[in-house]
């Protein structure tokens, strides 16, 4: 049960950092120019910034269900396995998506999405790394079967 809860407060995490760097994205994108316009006008960019959003999005669904669950006091190892596998891999794309979309700048230490990557990163190994979630999910998934 404790673990169940740890795997949804890194699902959680996951979600808020993929966020963070979305967001510093989207503040990027009106600020940088190249090839005499704005990045926010180029489709590249516009394609990028709504897988970041789509992906975001379905995370944070996950890890609604698994807290709603959780508080309601029903079982939630499966939901919560989900969650955590799918945000922490998701935080992983949109935070490396992050990090194209700055390029260089997105690579040094004077912007913060270069950290969230890295944060991202200890969310797919914490409270059970991704392979572990997998384990879990697909045992859930077999005891269904009669
Ligand atoms: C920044 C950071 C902070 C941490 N904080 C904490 C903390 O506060 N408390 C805490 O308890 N731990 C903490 N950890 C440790 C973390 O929980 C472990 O790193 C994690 O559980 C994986 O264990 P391990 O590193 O020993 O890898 P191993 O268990 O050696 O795994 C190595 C690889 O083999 C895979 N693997 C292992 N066993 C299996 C299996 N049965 N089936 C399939 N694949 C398998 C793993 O998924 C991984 O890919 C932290 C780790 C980091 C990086």
């Amino acid at each position: 049960m404790m673990l169940d809860k740890g795997m949804v407060s890194i699902g959680a995490l996951s979600v808020g950092l993929a966020q963070a760097s979305l967001d510093e994205s989207l503040k990027y994108v009106h600020e940088r120019e190249t090839f005499g316009k704005l990045l926010k006008d180029h489709e590249v960019i516009q394609f990028m910034l709504a897988d970041m959003k789509v992906d975001i999005d379905a995370a944070r669904l996950l890890v609604y269900r698994a807290a709603a669950l959780a508080s309601e006091g029903k079982p939630f190892t499966l939901e919560a396995s989900i969650a955590k596998l799918f945000a922490s891999e998701m935080a992983m794309r949109v935070c490396n998506k992050g990090i194209q979309i700055h390029d260089g700048y997105g690579y040094i230490r004077e912007f913060p999405v270069e950290r969230y990557l890295r944060d991202a990163k200890l969310c797919e190994i914490g409270e059970g790394t991704s392979e572990v979630q997998r384990l879990v999910i697909s045992r859930e998934l077999l005891k269904t079967y009669h």
